[in-house]
């Protein structure tokens, strides 16, 4: 989070996709603060947070790939 504390980042949103055991999920839309010097994305640690629960739910199910657009 160095870029973050450094106060160089814009907010925006992002597509997020994580792979969880057989499930493939992506998300839309999802909040997040993007350095404007080399463009990394971070997530905060509540939306991080959510979207791992998201996964786990898909897991879960037994989903093989879902696109969604991120809620919180
Ligand atoms: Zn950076």
């Amino acid at each position: 989070m160095r870029h973050f504390r450094n106060g160089q980042t814009v907010e925006g949103h992002i597509t997020v996709v994580l792979e969880r055991e057989q499930s493939t999920l992506v998300f839309k839309n999802v909040p997040a603060q993007i350095c404007e010097n080399c463009g990394e994305e971070y997530l905060s640690a509540d939306i991080h947070r959510k979207l791992l629960q998201k996964a786990e739910d898909a897991v879960y199910r037994g989903v093989d790939l879902e696109l969604l657009r991120f809620a919180a």
